[in-house]
Parts: structure tokens; sequence; C-alpha cells
């Protein structure tokens, strides 16, 4: 073990002003009872936590401290969140017991701190990531405040990541654009999930984000400039309301600019909305909805608006309870500016989300949407069938992203669903035994397959026959979870119910062999790669695998089945628990890129480049060891990254280019332009063979209506290269846009 740190003299002041700052940036009401409490939790973590140092070096504690303030300054939480925030840690990392808390903080306290501490032992355990957010999600339903104080801690985490190392930062980058920024977005965090895209955004696309940031940092003060010359004229007559107002004006988050950047393909100088401009107005509830469209009114007065581009966020509220009124309209030079029009509640919910909401509870004219959404959470979570990975897919697809649909029963009863649920789903959603036995579905009045997509507004009725079952097709025609696990569950029970002629048959097979059968049956399983018994008993009833050709494989030794040996290696396929250990002696052909791996060199390992995102020499990569097909190497920016590692991580692996080689790799880019005919073929053509001299692997055009879409797959040594050709066929007459297969 290192040498143990205490803390220095001038560390101590340093954490005693953090702790300071902490305690100013509480916003809620406390009384001298919550302050003591605070102190004491303040305390009790300094000494726990006192001889840990960060891999920054600093001493352990700022960590709990910054997230009691992300907590308090960020989401506005109270003592009760702030002390267990600064203790969130404690039981997990120091000899502090649960029950020792419970006694000084009381009950509610040691709950929120062991649902804390769960999360990241399920974390530290390397356990699937999956079944991490699961626990995530079961502490949400249960006290809020965990999930919360959870994402304060992945926020000061991401914005320290710095100091981690690069596999761990992939890794986790890739965690927080799959689940937590989504899940940021779901509570109403809006600030959180921005900052936590941008920060994943300068982890895996590091060149990207910091060629943003400078040009940002570079074009400020004329973007400052022109939001005052944009503003003035607005404020003039905004005065005249007699409303207390606040406007600020902003730029736009480095991710929502790359990702402009990269759908209207154009370059950074030719985005023009590089900011939002926000009015937020303070008024009582009563005045909200006229005061926003007076506003509106001023200042589409004032500078003209694009129609098309007005939303209206507080007729009718988002699914996560954003309210706004937002336009674009065109200020001075022609240039397109954003105005989103608010009250400070509405701001604060905005911002704050989850956490503003109860606050508010009844002032919104809103249906009660957070436990609405709760419920939903609560039923998936209920479902004992589906595991963590099928879960989370199902949690991400339903109650992320989607917003919502709203429909009708024959009696005029409205239920809601998420948008893209079928007429299936909703046959679920009425009664389980409903979705079961569905034979038919009307849709006002006319009959509709059963993947039909709900519009708002439909009327659906539901026929049913004792006799009808689900099948497996059925899955792909829902979406929601509930009517995914009923229909998968009833799958299971039709599988096990015909299975049991299999297992009799196996019963007699191993009875006549004399061999124990719990213990053969646990081999054949682990054998054949099934997932369950149920399944095997299953195959051999229906013949998709018969006993006489299992039994080639085995043989009897004393009353033990035994594989024979020969055929396991190419049979038996396991999945890999830790990372290959780096072979002996053999080399690979010159062919090989180097890489290093996990900081080793890569010849010593078998690796193959993903054929998803075709990584090319100088792009940011990772290994992600496969369970078949050995180590493969990824772009960090390739769109299964996230997924991969989110629920996998455990298998993620560093990897960096060595020394520059000769080495080829395949970039497909996708070109689009006029179509003049044959001429176009043969100057992409010429241009990239015979003046850049690169190799064409595959070419394919196709046109429409005078247009063009082309796709080219070059070998090419290295990004420069392949920046280059981008530029250069960009430059090419009649050719739109250039850009690289993401
Ligand atoms: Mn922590």
């Amino acid at each position: 073990m290192a040498e143990v740190l205490t803390i220095q003299e001038e560390e101590l002041q340093l954490i005693e002003a953090a702790y300071k700052d902490m305690v100013e940036s509480i916003k809620s009401e406390m009384e001298e009872l919550d302050l003591q409490n605070i102190r004491k939790a303040y305390e009790l973590a300094l000494e726990a936590h006192q001889t840990q140092r960060r891999k920054s070096g600093e001493p352990y504690i700022f960590h709990p401290i910054a997230v009691a303030t992300i907590a308090a300054a960020e989401i506005g939480l109270g003592p009760t969140a702030i002390i267990s925030a600064l203790l969130h840690d404690v039981v997990e990392d120091t000899e502090v017991t649960l029950g020792e808390i419970r006694e000084i903080f009381g009950n509610r306290i040691s709950k929120i701190v062991d649902g804390l501490t769960k999360l990241d032992s399920a974390y530290n355990a390397e356990s699937p990531q999956a079944e991490n957010f699961k626990k995530v999600l079961s502490t949400l339903v249960d006290d809020v405040r965990v999930a919360l104080i959870k994402m304060a801690d992945r926020l000061h985490n991401m914005r320290t990541l710095g100091s981690m190392p690069r596999h761990k930062q992939l890794k986790i980058a890739a965690e927080t654009s799959y689940i937590y920024a989504p899940l940021a977005h779901r509570l109403g965090l809006y600030a959180f999930k921005t900052e936590f895209l941008d920060l994943c955004m300068k982890v895996t696309d590091p060149t990207n984000y910091h060629g943003i940031a400078k040009k940002l940092a570079e074009t400020k003060r004329s973007r400052e400039s022109y939001i005052d010359e944009f503003i003035q004229p607005l404020r003039d007559e905004l005065d005249e309301l007699k409303v207390p107002y606040r406007i600020i004006g902003r730029p736009k988050s480095i991710y929502s600019i790359y990702n402009k950047i990269k759908n209207k393909q154009v370059p950074f100088e030719e985005i023009y909305d590089l900011f939002a401009v926000r009015i937020i107005l303070d008024v009582r509830s009563e005045r909200e909805k006229m005061i926003c469209w007076q506003t509106y009114s001023i200042v589409t007065d004032v500078h003209v608006p694009i129609p098309e581009r007005l939303k209206d966020w507080i007729s009718t509220p988002k699914s996560n309870g954003y309210e706004s009124l937002h336009t674009t309209v065109i200020g001075p030079s022609g240039r397109y500016v954003e105005v989103q029009i608010r009250t400070e509640r509405m701001n604060e919910i905005a911002e704050r989300g989850f956490a503003a909401h109860w606050k508010y509870k009844g002032v919104s004219r809103q249906p009660d949407v957070y436990e609405r959404w709760l419920d939903n959470v609560r039923e998936i979570l209920d479902d004992p069938n589906s595991d963590a990975v099928e879960f989370l897919g199902d949690f991400r697809a339903n109650n992320l992203f989607n917003e919502e649909v709203f429909v009708f029963t024959p009696k005029g009863d409205m239920k809601i669903l998420p948008k893209g649920a079928t007429a299936l789903d909703f046959a679920f959603n009425i009664h389980t035994d409903i979705g079961y036995h569905c034979t038919a579905i009307k849709v006002n009045n006319r009959l509709v397959p059963m993947g039909y997509k709900l519009k708002n507004g439909d009327q659906i009725s539901i026929t049913t026959n004792r006799s009808q079952k689900p099948s497996e097709s059925w899955l792909k025609m829902v979406i929601t979870g509930k009517a995914r696990s009923k229909i998968r569950y009833a799958m299971k029970d039709e599988q096990r119910k015909k299975g049991e002629l299999g297992k009799e048959a196996l019963e007699r097979k191993f009875k006549h062999l004399k061999v124990d059968f719990e213990e053969s049956v646990e081999k054949l399983v682990k054998h054949l790669r099934l997932p369950s018994h149920v399944e095997l008993y299953y195959r051999i009833a229906t013949g998709l695998t018969s006993i006489p050709e299992i039994f080639k494989k085995f043989q009897v030794m004393g009353n033990k089945l035994i594989e024979i040996e020969y055929q396991k290696e190419t049979e038996i396929e396991e999945l890999p628990t830790k990372a290959p250990t780096p072979r002996k002696g053999t080399k690979k052909s010159d062919n090989t890129p180097r890489l290093l791996i996990n900081g080793e060199p890569g010849d010593r390992f078998d690796y193959t480049f993903a054929n998803c995102c075709n990584p090319v020499q100088g792009d940011h990569i990772f290994a992600y060891l496969t369970a078949t097909a050995g180590l493969k190497i990824h772009r960090s920016t390739c769109p299964n990254a996230a997924n991969l590692m989110s629920n996998y991580g455990y298998r993620v692996m560093k990897a960096d280019w060595m020394a520059t080689t000769n080495n080829t790799f395949v970039a497909d880019l996708k070109i689009t332009g006029i179509d003049d005919g044959p001429g176009v073929i043969e100057r992409l053509s010429h241009e990239i063979s015979n003046k850049l001299s690169l190799n064409i692997r595959s070419f394919s055009i196709s046109g429409y209506e005078g247009y063009f879409k082309g796709k080219i797959s070059l070998l090419v040594a290295n990004t420069d290269q392949l920046n280059i050709a981008i530029r250069a066929l960009k430059n090419l007459d009649s050719i739109s846009t250039v850009s690289r297969v993401e």
C-alpha cells in the first residue's frame, strides 16, 4: 500500500472554504437544526475519507462536497439530500456503517445513502451496466432524490474525468450518453443533459469538440455585440409591459452546434443560430399565458418571425413537463435568431425539472406528467421476466425519448400510450387477457392490422377469442414494455408446455445410460450454448435438436456424461470474462496496422477493425472484446459504441495507434450533388485515382430528379489523407456534400 497521506493544514483551509460555499449555495429554507446536521455530516465525511485521495491527487472529501454543491445550487435540493450527498461514498469506501448513519441522521437519510451505495457497488463490481441502471430506476421510484443525487455525482465525475485513464473515460462517457443524458432529459434536467453531452463529446470526439470551442471563443465578442443589437429595441417595448423580466443571450452547446454542422453539412461559419435569446418574465401564475403571448407579439413586431418555427409548449407542455414559447425571427443582417419566452416558474421547471415540479404541484394546468411516468416505470420494473439488457432497450425506447399519443376506448375513456405504440399495444394496455386473445382490431370503425400505429384521437375496439394465443411474430408489432414482456412470458410458457415431451425423452435416455439427470442436463445446456433447460427440452420436443446427434459428442464414464475432447474447441464458446492473454512468439504479418491495446503492443492480440465504423489511422478508437471474434477496434464516435460500452463496459479496452505504418484503411464516403450524367462519375474517379492517387474499393451511385447520391469506399493511409480527399471532392463541380459515413 502507498504511503498514507493525511490532509495538510493548507488543504484543510481549502476544504473548509469549499464547504462554506456549498452551504451558501443552498436555496431552500432551513432551520438551525438542519444546518447543524449538515455540519455533522460534513465532519463525519471529512474524517471518514481523511486518508483517501482522488485520481487527481486532491483529498477525496472535495468530491462529496462538490456533489452536495451541485445538488444544492444546480438542482435546488434541500437539507436531506445535501446530507445524503455529503455521505454518499462513506459506506462504500470507509469504515462507517449504514447503522451508524441511521443512528445519527435517521431512517430517511440512511435509506437514501443505502440506495446510492448499492448503485455504486454494482458499478464497481463491473457487473453489466444495464443491471446497474435497472437499480437506478428502482431507487428512483422509491425516492427520486437518490436518482437526483446520482445525477449530481455523475456530473461531478464527468467534469473531473480528465485525470482518469483513457479507457475508463470512454466507458464512463458512453454510459453517460446512453443512459444518464436521456434520463436527465426525462427528469427535465436540461442543463445537465446539455452538459453531459458536451462532456461526452469532449471525450469521444476531442478534435471536433476543441475545434468548435475555439471558434466559439474567437467569435465571442462579435456575437455579444450582435446580441446587444438584437435585444435593445426589444427592451424599449418590453418595459411598457410593466412586468419584471430578464433577457439572456447565450451560445448553444458545442454538441448541438456540432450536430447542426454534421446534419446540415455546412461549416461553422455558416451556422447562424449559434445562440438563443431567452426572455424570462416574473408574473403570477394566472397571468402567465397572456403575458407570454403579449411578449411574443412584441418580439414579432420588432423582428420578423418565421411562422413554421413557432412552438407553443405553454398550451400543451412536453411530456416531461417542459413549458415555453419558442419562435425563430430574422434579426439584424438577416440572421436567424431563436427566441424562447417563458416565466420564472417555467424556467425553473425547465432547468430543475423533477425537483422543481414538486414545488409547483397543482399550479400548472398540465396533468401530473411525472406521476404518470413513475407509474409506468414501476410497471415495467415489476416485470420479473425481462433481463436487464432487454429491459434497458425497452425502457430507452418507451420512456426516455418518446412523446405520447392520446387515444380512446369505445366508451370514450382516454388512454395515453407512448408515441409509436400500435393497436396491439393498446389491447395489452387495456388488459393482459385482452392482449392475449386479441383477434381483430377496429380503429374508427375500420379493420386495421394489429401492428397499426396509433394516431392522436383514434378510437379503438378489440375483438377477442379464447382460442387465440400470442405468437413470436407479435413481438415485432408492439413497442411498449408491458406488451413485450407479456408476449415474451406467454412464449416462454408455451415453450415450457411443449417441452414436457422433450424432457421425458431425455429422462428415458439418461435413465438408460445410468447418468445423473440434473448434472447431465446442465452439461448439455452449456455445451449447446442454450439460454435455459426449457429451451433444450423444447428443441428436443420439436425436433430442432435430436438426441442421437447430441450424444455423438459425449461418452459415458461411470455415471457421468463426458464431452469428447476434440470437439470442444469448435463447439464451445463462452463469454469472455477477462482480457485475453497476449500470445507468445507469434507475430502478425506486416500488413496489420500496429496498435497498443491497454498499453501493450497490439500484434500480440487477435484484433480486427469493426466494419460498422471502419476506423482509419488517426481516429480516436477503442477495443471491444467480442464473444466470438476476438478484439474489434471501433471509432470512439461509432454509433454502436455507446450501446456496447453501456451494456458491456467491462469488455472495453483502451486502444491507441502506435507508430505510423504503411497500412491502408477502408473509409466510406457519402456524396450528394447535381446529376449531370456520366460526367459526375468520371470526374469523381479521375480526382480520386489520378489526382489524389487513392484506390477505390467500391463505388455506387443512384440518381433521382436531377440529384444523385453516391457511396465510395476508399483506401487511405490515415485521417489526414482522408480529410484532404474530402476537401478535394467537395470542390469539384456539381458536388454538394461529401462526408464520412458515421
Ligand atoms: Mn461519488
